[in-house]
C-alpha cells in the first residue's frame, strides 16, 4: 500500500492533522493500532478518567476542523475562573476570563469525547483510515519509508508523521534522540462528586507532595462532579491507590481542604507515572514528530494536547504553503519550518512548568515565602494576571491560521 502521507497514530493530535489536510488533494493514510469505531455516546454514562482542559485556541482549531459541534453534542464543561493556592502558606491567585473580556477560559472535555468527535469528522472525509494497524518496523528506502505492521502488511510513503504518543514507536524505530527525565511523581486521575457545586471554576492546590487539581465536569447541568489530577510521590500514590473508595475520598477531601465540601463519590482510579520527554529534533528528511511523540509535559498546566493541536495546525499550514509553491513536502528544508515555529513555544511552556513545579516543591523557608508573596503579589496586579489569562487561553504567540480569530 502506498500513500503521499502516512500519519501513525489516530489519537487527538494525529486525527487533527489528517483533518487539517483533508482537502489538500494528498492521498493520506491515518493508521492506528486501535479499532477506530464510533460507539453511540450515552450522556448519562460515567465520566472517563482522562480529560483535557481545552484552550480557546484548541477550540478554534476543532471548530475549523468540524469537530467542535460533535464535542458540544456529547459532553463538555465550560469554565470561566481558576483558583490556585499554596497549601502550605497563604498565597493564592484567582483568574477570571472576564479580566480579558472573554466569556470563558476554556472547556474540560473527556479525551474519548474529543477523540469520537474527530473520528466522526474523519469518517465523513476522504482520509483513509487503517484500524488495527500496529507499526512494528521502519526502514528508509530510496523514495522515503517502508513501514511493516505487526500483521505483516507493508506500507510505503515519502512522508511519515509520528503522532503515536509518548512512547512513539516511530520515534524509537527512526532512532530520534530525546531528552527525558522522571518527575519522580505519579498522577492519580479519576472523577469525584463533591458536596458543593464547582461554580464552573478550575481549582488547583499546591501541596508539599505535588499539585492537586479539581477540574469542573458537567452532566445534565449537575455541577457537583470534578475530574481530579493528584500528583504525588510514588510511595504516596501506592498508598492512595490501595485505599478503598471511602478512605480515598476522605484523604482527598483533606488534601483539598474541603474547598468543595466533602468528597461523596469516587469513580475507579488510574495511576500514571509522570515523565517529561522532548525530542531533540522534531524533523528530518521525510519525517516529522507531533504531539506527545515530540514532547510530553507535566499535566499541572493541562497543556499537553493544546500544544499538540498547535503542532498539527502549524505542520498542516507549512505543508499546504509548500504544496502551493510546488516544493517537495518531504524535504527537510520544508519540514524545518514547522520545527522552527513550534520548538521554541513548546520548550518555553515546558520550562515554565518545570520551574513552577520546582518552586512549589521547594521547602527552604525563603523560597516558600517567595512563592506565597509572589502569588499574592500577582493576584493584586490586574495587568500581570491578564497576561497569564491570555497565555491560558492559548491566544498569544505564533499561532497557525486555524487558531486565529
Ligand atoms: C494525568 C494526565 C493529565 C493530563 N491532562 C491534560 C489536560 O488537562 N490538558 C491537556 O491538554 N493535556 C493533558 N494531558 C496530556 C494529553 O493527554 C496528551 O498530551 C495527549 O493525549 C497527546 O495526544 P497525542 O494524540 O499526541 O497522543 P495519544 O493520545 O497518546 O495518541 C497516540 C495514538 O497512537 C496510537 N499508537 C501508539 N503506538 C502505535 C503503534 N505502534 N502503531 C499504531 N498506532 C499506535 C495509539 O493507539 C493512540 O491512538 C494529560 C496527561 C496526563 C498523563
Amino acid at each position: 500500500m502506498q500513500a503521499d502521507l502516512i500519519i501513525v497514530g489516530a489519537g487527538m493530535v494525529g486525527s487533527a492533522l489528517a483533518l487539517a489536510l483533508k482537502d489538500s488533494g494528498l492521498n493520506i493514510l491515518l493508521l492506528d493500532s486501535g479499532t477506530l469505531t464510533l460507539k453511540p455516546f450515552d450522556p448519562q454514562s460515567a465520566f472517563e478518567p482522562r480529560v483535557s482542559a481545552l484552550s480557546m485556541a484548541s477550540q478554534r482549531i476543532l471548530e475549523r476542523l468540524g469537530a467542535w459541534d460533535g464535542i458540544l453534542a456529547r459532553r463538555s464543561s465550560p469554565y470561566a475562573e481558576m483558583q490556585v493556592w499554596d497549601g502550605s502558606g497563604t498565597g493564592n491567585i484567582h483568574f477570571a476570563a472576564s479580566s480579558v473580556h472573554a466569556e470563558l477560559l476554556g472547556h474540560i472535555v473527556e479525551n474519548r469525547v474529543i477523540q469520537d468527535a474527530l473520528l466522526e469528522a474523519l469518517l465523513a472525509s476522504r482520509v483513509q483510515l487503517l484500524p488495527g494497524a500496529s507499526l512494528e518496523a521502519l526502514q528508509r528506502t530510496a523514495s522515503g519509508w517502508q513501514l511493516r505492521l505487526a500483521d505483516g502488511r507493508e506500507l510505503h510513503t515519502p512522508l511519515l508523521v509520528a503522532a503515536d504518543g509518548a512512547n512513539s514507536a516511530v520515534r524509537r524505530l527512526a532512532g530520534c534522540a530525546t531528552r527525558e527525565w522522571d518527575y519522580l511523581h505519579h498522577a492519580i486521575v479519576t472523577s469525584v462528586r463533591c458536596a458543593q457545586p464547582h461554580q464552573r471554576t478550575a481549582w488547583q492546590r499546591f501541596t508539599d507532595d505535588g499539585p492537586l487539581a479539581f477540574l469542573p465536569l458537567a452532566r445534565d447541568g449537575d455541577q457537583h462532579w470534578c475530574s481530579i489530577v493528584w500528583s504525588c510521590v510514588p510511595q504516596q500514590a501506592e498508598h492512595l491507590m490501595a485505599l478503598d473508595a471511602a478512605g480515598f475520598a476522605d484523604e482527598l477531601g483533606k488534601a483539598f481542604e474541603q474547598r468543595l465540601g466533602a468528597v461523596l463519590e469516587v469513580d475507579p482510579r488510574l495511576c500514571i507515572p509522570l515523565r517529561q520527554r522532548h525530542a531533540k529534533r522534531y524533523v528530518e528528511a521525510g519525517l516529522a514528530l507531533i504531539g506527545d511523540a515530540a514532547h510530553t509535559i507535566h499535566p499541572l498546566a493541562g497543556q499537553g494536547v493544546n500544544l499538540g493541536f498547535l503542532d498539527a495546525g502549524v505542520l498542516a499550514e507549512v505543508l499546504l504553503h509548500a504544496q502551493q509553491r510546488g516544493e517537495r513536502l518531504a524535504a527537510e528544508r520544508v519540514l524545518s519550518r514547522f520545527e522552527r515555529r513550534r520548538m521554541p513555544h513548546n520548550l518555553a511552556m515546558m520550562a515554565a512548568m518545570e520551574s513552577f513545579e520546582r518552586l512549589f516543591q521547594a521547602t527552604p523557608p525563603p523560597l516558600r515565602w517567595l512563592r506565597n508573596a509572589g502569588l499574592s503579589l500577582v493576584n493584586g496586579l490586574p495587568e500581570a494576571k491578564a497576561l497569564f489569562v491570555r497565555q491560558a487561553l492559548g491566544l498569544s504567540g505564533d499561532l497557525p491560521a486555524l487558531a486565529r480569530v
